[in-house]
């Protein structure tokens, strides 16, 4: 079955984004203690593909081994994945362009894996604020690719941007 893989920094709020699409409260965990998804989880969704919750990177308080472990573990599940279809980034809309996620989409680029930015947390903003680091993003991509990867704009909070992401992915599943 296609694979559609979640990652994001720790506290993106990608556990919140995993349970709304799931339509289930419970099903990937929440925590306010950041980094405490670790291994690579699969969820069934519609008996047609599998949702993977990837465990966050950017840890600011795993030690250096664990961090290195984990990096692995997150790579060669990316690099090597025959079914991962779609990677979503997950980029809270609070914060302005962050090396760290820039350098991942060039390193996913640069591997030829398809990915989609879905930005979180979209009500905790003014529109206006949410909005410029939106094409921030934007921008920094377009100096490095010509066509920009697909853009989900959601709040876990007020449910926003669910039906688009699962549309997107029912609409590449129907091509497969
Ligand atoms: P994870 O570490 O990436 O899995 O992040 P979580 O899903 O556990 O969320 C981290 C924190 O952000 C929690 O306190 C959530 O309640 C909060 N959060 C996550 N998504 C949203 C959202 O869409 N809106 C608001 N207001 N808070 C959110």
């Amino acid at each position: 079955l296609p694979e559609y893989a979640f990652i994001g920094r720790s506290n993106v709020g990608k556990s919140s984004l995993i349970n709304m699409l799931c339509n289930r409260k419970d099903l990937a965990m929440t925590s306010s203690r950041p980094g405490k998804t670790l291994l690579i989880n699969h969820f069934l969704i519609n008996k047609n593909w599998h949702l993977v919750d990837l465990p966050g990177y950017g840890y600011a308080t795993a030690g250096k081994k664990m961090r290195d472990q984990l990096q692995d573990i997150i790579e060669s599940y990316i690099l090597n994945r025959e079914q991962l279809t779609c990677l979503f980034l997950l980029i809270d809309c609070r914060h302005e362009p962050q090396k760290i996620d820039l350098e991942f989409m060039e390193w996913l680029g640069e591997n030829g894996v398809p990915f989609s930015i879905v930005f979180t947390k979209l009500d905790k903003l003014t529109h206006a604020k949410g909005k410029s680091n939106v094409q921030a993003y934007k921008d920094k991509l377009s100096e490095q690719w010509e066509e920009l990867p697909p853009i989900f704009l959601t709040s876990s909070e007020k449910r926003t941007g669910r039906d688009e992401i699962l549309g997107y992915i029912e609409g590449i599943n129907k091509t497969l």
